[in-house]
C-alpha cells in the first residue's frame, strides 16, 4: 500500500465516522420528538377493511424482509376493571440480547475458558411457563396420544392432569410472530408501518397465504417483490368472522400480488420512506407503567396485577395499579422535571456507553411515560388515549392471531 492510498483510506474512514455522527444526532433529534399514542397507532398496519393494499418495503441493510419476533399473548387487566384477552406482550427472553449469568451472590458465572456464561434475558412470563411444566408428574411425561389409550384408569387421571398443566404452561409461553415493514397504500401519508402476524402451527396463518403470492410474483416477473421500481403492491382480502369463543374478528381470506408498479409516483415520497429508520422495536415496545421497570411490569402480569391506564371516565383518566395503592398514588402524581430517576434524565454525551448489549432487563432504566399534561401513557399504542371503538377494533383484530389453533394447535404433540 503506498502513502497516497493510506491517506485516502484514512480520509474515507474519517468521513464515514463523521457521517455516522451526523446521522446519529439527526436520529436522536427525531427520537426526542415523542410519538403520541395516536401517532404510534399509525405505525400499526392492521387489515380491517374488506380489501387493503399494502406494499412491502425493501429490507434495511442487514435485516430480513420478514422478521421474526416473540410476544406473549395473554389476559391482562384493562380499563374499566375489565379483563382483556389476547394482549400481546414483548418477551425480553426471546427478543433481547443474552445477558451474563449471575450466581446466587450476584457474581458473574464463568465457563471453562474464563468467559462469562451467557443466558437469555430474564422474563417472568417464560419463567412461569417453565415452572408450570416442572409440576407435571414425571412418570407420564412424553406419552404419545396412541400410547395414552393403553393407560390404566389411574394413569389416565395423571395423564389428563399433565395435559392440563401443559396447556396452561403453553398459555404463558412466548409465541412467534412475523413482522413486515411496509406502506399502507390506503393511507400512504402515515408512512412506514409494521404488519405483525402470528406463526401458525397448522400452516393456516397469514404467512401461509402471503408466501405463495410472493413466490409467484418473483417467478413470473423475475424481479423481487420489494423492488422500488418493479415490485408489487399486495391486495389483502378480509372477512368478518366469529371465533369459537364468540369474538368477532377479521380473518384474512386471500393475498395476491397486483403486478409490477413503482413504490410511489413521487420520488420525494419514495426517498422519505426508504430513509425512514424506524424499526419494529420502536413500535412493539415492552409494556411500561410509571415508576416501575418493564421487568417489574411483567412480574405484575404474572401475579395478575398488571397496571393499566384507565380512560373510561374522561374527567378522571388515571393509572390503576391493582393491589398496589402506593405505586398507584405515585403514578398519578406529577413528577416531571422534579424526579431525576425518570427517563428524561440526560447525560453528557461522553459518559453514555453506546453498548447496551449486556444490561440485564431487571436493572434497565425506568421508563416513565410523561407528557406535558399528565403522566398519561403516550408512547404505547395499546394503552393510548384512543377513541375506545378504534382501540377495541385494533385489539379484536389482533386477537385473530391469538385465536389460531387454541386447543387444536397441540394435536400433534405427545401427551
Ligand atoms: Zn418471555
Amino acid at each position: 500500500m503506498n502513502e497516497n492510498e493510506n491517506v485516502t483510506n484514512t480520509q474515507s474512514s474519517e468521513l464515514s465516522k463523521s457521517n455516522k455522527e451526523l446521522a446519529d444526532l439527526q436520529k436522536k433529534q427525531s427520537d426526542q420528538k415523542r410519538r403520541t399514542g395516536q401517532e404510534m397507532l399509525k405505525k400499526y398496519f392492521v387489515p380491517r377493511n374488506n380489501r387493503e393494499i399494502f406494499r412491502i418495503l425493501p429490507p434495511k441493510t442487514g435485516k430480513k424482509v420478514i422478521e421474526e419476533a416473540f410476544f406473549h399473548v395473554i389476559t391482562t387487566n384493562a380499563a374499566g376493571k375489565k379483563l382483556k384477552h389476547g394482549t400481546i406482550i414483548y418477551c425480553p427472553a426471546h427478543n433481547d440480547p443474552r445477558v451474563k449469568k449471575l450466581d446466587k451472590n450476584g457474581q458473574i458465572v464463568l465457563d471453562d475458558k474464563n468467559l462469562p456464561v451467557m443466558i437469555p434475558a430474564p422474563c417472568p412470563l417464560c419463567k412461569k411457563a417453565e415452572e408450570l411444566l416442572k409440576t407435571q408428574d414425571p412418570s407420564l411425561k412424553g406419552v404419545s396420544k396412541e400410547k395414552s389409550l393403553t393407560l390404566t384408569d389411574a394413569q389416565k387421571v395423571i395423564y389428563e392432569k399433565n395435559k392440563k398443566i401443559f396447556l396452561e404452561s403453553n398459555g404463558w409461553q412466548a409465541k412467534k410472530f412475523y413482522i413486515v415493514r411496509g406502506i399502507d397504500k390506503g393511507v400512504p401519508r402515515d408512512g412506514v408501518k409494521f404488519w405483525r402476524f402470528k406463526h401458525s402451527f397448522q400452516n393456516t396463518g397469514t404467512l401461509n397465504t402471503l408466501l405463495p403470492a410472493l413466490y409467484d410474483f418473483n417467478a413470473i416477473n423475475q424481479t423481487d417483490y420489494t423492488n422500488v421500481e418493479n415490485g408489487t403492491d399486495l391486495s389483502i382480502s378480509t372477512v368478518e368472522t366469529i371465533s369459537n369463543n364468540k369474538i368477532k374478528y377479521r380473518a384474512i381470506v386471500g393475498i395476491s400480488a397486483r403486478g409490477k408498479s413503482p413504490l410511489s409516483d413521487d420520488i420525494v415520497v419514495i426517498r422519505d420512506w426508504l430513509n425512514d429508520d424506524i424499526t419494529w422495536r420502536e413500535v412493539f415496545q415492552p409494556k411500561k407503567a410509571p415508576n416501575i421497570t418493564p421487568y417489574q411490569f411483567l412480574e405484575m402480569v404474572v401475579a395478575g396485577n398488571n397496571p393499566y391506564w384507565d380512560d373510561t371516565d374522561s374527567n378522571n383518566k388515571h393509572w390503576v395499579f391493582p393491589n398496589n395503592p402506593e405505586l398507584e398514588a405515585l403514578a398519578n402524581t406529577r413528577t416531571r422535571n422534579l424526579d431525576a430517576d425518570n427517563e428524561d434524565f440526560e447525560y453528557a454525551s461522553d459518559v453514555v456507553d453506546e453498548d447496551y448489549s449486556y444490561v440485564p432487563v431487571n436493572v434497565s432504566q425506568v421508563n416513565t411515560p410523561v407528557s406535558n399534561q399528565s403522566n398519561a401513557p403516550i408512547s404505547n399504542a395499546e394503552t393510548s388515549e384512543q377513541p375506545s371503538t378504534e382501540n377495541a377494533d385494533l385489539h379484536v383484530i389482533e386477537n385473530e392471531e391469538s385465536q389460531e389453533g387454541t386447543g387444536n394447535e397441540f394435536n400433534d404433540l405427545p401427551f
